[in-house]
């Protein structure tokens, strides 16, 4: 192993945390780690491209907390606890203070929520960042995309839509990333997992999903492929906050309801639970607003007013979409 290779694990190596369920970490050819009894192991991986997933020029600490935090959020997703985590990085430098700020984002967010970096990869090339998350659920107590019900109330968390909103805001200052209101930069590069939202909605919801990838797609997840499920979305009801509510209802409704990067969760509750959430979000501190129902109907319908609305073509992110054209 070439030398600087060498002294860059060392440094990772020193500055992840162990939890004690961590019975062989960084420096073997895999972690050994305690499983606890009665519980399944939850296993997810995420990949960031520098230009793909994130603006080039993204400050390191944002990009380590972020590579994290949408690993997070997909554990968050199936109601697990996470525990321990991979980091395969590939570098077009060896830049001791680039990897610095990189792992105060990383390993910031990691001890937050008690989670160990176990192992790794580290390879030189264009910047780009794979993370897998380890987390634990009790058997039988996961929650899944598959059990979405006629009558469902379709709920979402925290406020869609901001994500898109603060990248939209960057792309009109040019790029420049201190023209940005704090808060919306915060949204676009440090969501915040929903693991407390998740673990509760065990037991309790019928599905779930995060949202990655802009709310009509993901939840289009939420419904079968082969039909029988659709569901009715009321645009008036989607959540807002005050950059939100100043925008256009047009705009506002494509970025609500196409814009990725939210890494909220959307989940659909039985109808004997009917109002429910109001209680959920007030002990968990974190908006949670009904936003439609599921149905037996064709696919998802958005209404305003009671009126059909059609979001613009190109709806959510599809890494293959442009498949094809010239790259
Ligand atoms: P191997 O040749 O067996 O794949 P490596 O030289 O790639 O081993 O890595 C040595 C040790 O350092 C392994 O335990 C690996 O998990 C860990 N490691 C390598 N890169 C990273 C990283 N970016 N983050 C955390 N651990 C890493
Ligand atoms: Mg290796």
């Amino acid at each position: 192993m070439p030398p600087r290779e060498f002294d860059l694990i060392r440094g990772i190596a020193r500055r992840a945390g162990t939890r004690d369920d961590v019975v062989l970490g960084i420096g073997d050819d895999g972690a050994l780690l305690e499983l606890p009894d009665g519980e399944l192991l939850v296993a997810s991986t995420d990949t960031l491209i520098s230009g793909v997933h994130f603006p080039p020029d993204t400050p390191p600490a944002a990009i380590g907390f972020k590579a994290l935090a949408v690993n997070l959020s997909d554990l968050a997703a199936m109601g697990a606890s996470p525990r321990w985590v991979l980091l395969a990085l590939t570098l077009p430098l060896a830049e001791e203070d680039w990897l610095d700020d990189f792992l105060q984002g990383f390993l910031g967010l990691a001890s937050q929520h008690d989670v160990s970096l176990v192992g790794g990869d580290t390879t030189r090339g264009p910047l780009a960042v794979t993370v897998t998350a380890l987390g634990v659920v009790p058997r039988g107590q996961s929650l899944d995309r598959r059990g979405a019900r006629p009558g469902d109330w379709v709920v979402v968390s925290g406020v869609p839509g901001r994500a898109a909103l603060a990248l939209d805001r960057l792309r009109q200052a040019g790029g420049d990333f201190s023209q940005l209101a704090p808060h919306l930069l915060d949204a676009l590069e440090r969501p915040q997992p929903r693991l407390d939202l998740g673990r509760f909605l065990r037991g309790r919801v019928h599905s779930a999903i995060d949202i990655s990838d802009g709310l009509l797609q993901d939840l289009g997840h939420l419904l079968p492929e082969d039909g029988g499920l659709g569901a009715e979305i009321w645009l008036d009801q989607l959540p807002v906050d005050d950059d939100l509510s100043a925008v256009p209802a047009q705009r506002r409704w494509t970025l609500q309801l196409t814009g990725g990067d939210d890494y909220e969760l959307c989940f659909t509750v039985p109808d004997r639970e009917r109002g429910a959430w109001e209680d959920w979000a007030e002990t968990l501190k974190l908006p949670l607003t009904a936003i439609g129902r599921i149905d037996e109907g064709d696919g998802i319908r958005c209404l305003h007013q009671g009126r059909p609305w059609q979001p613009p073509a190109a709806a959510g992110f599809e890494h293959f979409s442009g498949e094809g054209d010239e790259p």
